[in-house]
């Protein structure tokens, strides 16, 4: 069981690494499924919490939308597209003035920015009068 076990886990976080566009657990589900034909949601979702919690995987999270998984676990920032729904990695430098400071009541340790907009792809399919 142990043995099975493991290659669950292997195969989640082979799925989260090769998957473009910062695959869903539904995503990791249908690649897995390829090797292991009947393994089930429960496994999936507790492999990739496991591993995030390993600090393997990174968990990217848009409110409203199921949660994504990263095999790249530096922080960095993501952007999605409003028309494919794809999440990119955004690697350009972004400043805020200053970390968001605490305040009395909350103490602040880590913020998150989403970025959003239009990917290359999506715009390149619009009409040339919208550019
Ligand atoms: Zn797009
Ligand atoms: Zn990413």
């Amino acid at each position: 069981m142990a043995h099975r076990n493991t290659r669950q886990r292997q195969l989640v976080l082979e799925a989260v690494r090769s998957l473009a566009s910062h695959p869903t657990a539904d995503d990791v589900l249908a690649y897995v499924t390829e090797a292991l034909p009947g393994v089930s949601r429960a496994t999936i979702y507790n492999n990739l919490n496991q591993l995030v919690s390993d600090g393997l995987v990174g968990r990217v999270r848009y409110p409203g939308e199921p949660d994504r998984f990263d095999g790249r676990t530096a922080r960095h920032l993501h952007f999605r597209c409003d028309v494919c729904g794809r999440v990119f990695d955004y690697d350009e430098p972004v400043s805020l003035s200053s970390p968001p400071p605490s305040t009395d009541e909350l103490e602040v340790t880590g913020y998150d920015i989403w970025l959003s907009g239009t990917c290359r792809t999506c715009r390149d399919k619009r009409p040339r009068t919208e550019r």
